[in-house]
């Protein structure tokens, strides 16, 4: 075998390495997703919150906010990642307070903000000053026209790419969130290029679910998923971390693809996408960055929103209990829900399915398509019956 076969070889093992560690998820989420406010200036198309103007009046208040971080802080380390999001967390008058506070109990921040002019170089400088490295911007358009309408907003891909750029110089570690979606589909391959060219850290693609103000009709059908999943993982050969929201099936044709290399079965599939990345950046020879950790919904994912009530994601609308009358621990450790999901007793093809614990499906989009958050993921290409689509078999 050659020498690049051995590198990729062990660049794939290392994207996929973290996958047995997926049930120390039992006890405590690997990520922390708070909806500090619904409050925000813009409206989106696909906006999961339904996001309106002014802040409700059942916001979890100050107090309520900072107890919740003492609960992660409680955990001891590796602490949770807390991440803020909204509406947009910029409307919350006591940010600065809950970051400091986030700060001193040693909970690391990650913060989701909208790009509004609320977010300017004075609040960026001051997240920096309150300990927040990590900052997360949406862009669902590789030009104007496609992301504002996407937006609401004229200006606003402008506005995005300059608080991008702010952002890195600052020092934060960036992150771009983009909605795929059947109206962005085609252009994500020039967003990629373009995110390339900013250096961006990490690219974030969300598989659109038909909740909040989505609609079935922005999503993607299992066969431009697939398409979808070959170019996202040549998109992480350019030095951006890539990974999917609501499509853990990308992590099954990570592990796919990582045992046809091995074993020399590996037939580059055609793909418009691909080829389009290709043609505007080149070749990369660059190793993968695609990392599987085996999260889902309820399993090292947790949501808690704007008023204390508890989801499994903010994709899926079935209230677990609410922070305001129980821990966050004991609502993600006990729920019966929960413990279903993170043991993968699923119906359907999920529940069949070799990959189950590595991918287990969408469970917002088993729940917004069929009305059963332990359905099979409807959207899935690789479903047992499917597999044969990668070439490769089972697992
Ligand atoms: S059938 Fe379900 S568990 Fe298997 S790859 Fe598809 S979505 Fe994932």
């Amino acid at each position: 075998m050659s020498e690049s076969v051995n590198l990729q070889r062990d660049t794939l093992r290392a994207a996929t390495s973290t996958v047995s560690l997926s049930n120390r998820f039992d006890r405590r989420p690997l990520l922390v997703f708070w909806e500090m406010t619904r409050a925000c200036d813009l409206a989106c198309r696909h906006c999961r919150a339904s996001a309106q103007r002014h802040a409700a009046p059942d916001e979890l208040s100050f107090e309520e906010g900072r107890n919740l971080i003492d609960e992660l802080a409680a955990l001891g380390s590796p602490r949770p990642i807390l991440i803020l999001t909204g509406g947009d967390c910029l409307k919350r008058p006591d940010l600065f307070l809950l970051l400091d506070h986030a700060a001193a109990r040693g909970v690391p921040v990650a913060l989701a903000p909208s790009v509004t002019p609320l977010l300017n170089v004075g609040a960026i400088r001051a997240l920096r000053e309150h300990g927040v490295r990590s900052v997360s911007l949406s862009l669902d358009g590789a030009i104007p026209a496609t992301h504002d309408e996407i937006r609401g907003v004229t200006g606003h891909f402008e506005a995005t790419v300059q608080a991008l750029k702010d952002l890195k110089r600052w020092g934060f570690h960036v992150q771009v969130n983009t909605t795929v979606m059947r109206p962005n589909v085609n252009e994500l391959a020039a967003i990629a290029a373009f995110l390339v060219e900013l250096n961006v850290d990490a690219w974030e693609v969300f598989f659109v679910v038909a909740t909040g103000r989505a609609t079935a009709g922005l999503e993607l059908a299992p066969d431009e998923i697939h398409e979808v999943c070959e170019f996202l993982l040549e998109a992480s050969r350019y030095g951006m971390t890539v990974r999917t929201v609501e499509a853990p099936y990308f992590r099954r044709y990570v592990k796919d693809r990582a045992h046809a290399q091995a074993t020399d079965h590996l037939d580059q599939e055609s793909s418009y996408l691909r080829d389009d990345l290709v043609a505007r950046l080149g070749e990369s020879h660059r190793g993968l960055r695609a990392p599987s950790v085996a999260t889902r919904d309820g399993k090292g994912v947790i949501f808690v929103s704007s008023s204390g009530e508890v989801f499994a994601s903010g994709f899926l609308p079935l209230s677990l209990g609410n922070v305001r009358r129980q821990g966050l621990m004991a609502i993600y450790q006990d729920h019966e829900l929960l413990r279903t999901i993170r043991a993968g007793k699923f119906r359907g093809p999920c529940g069949e399915c070799e990959a189950v614990d590595l991918c287990g499906g969408s469970r917002a989009r088993a729940y917004a398509s069929r009305g059963d958050p332990l359905a099979s993921d409807p959207s899935c290409p690789y479903a047992p019956h499917a597999a044969v689509m990668l070439g490769v078999g089972a697992n």
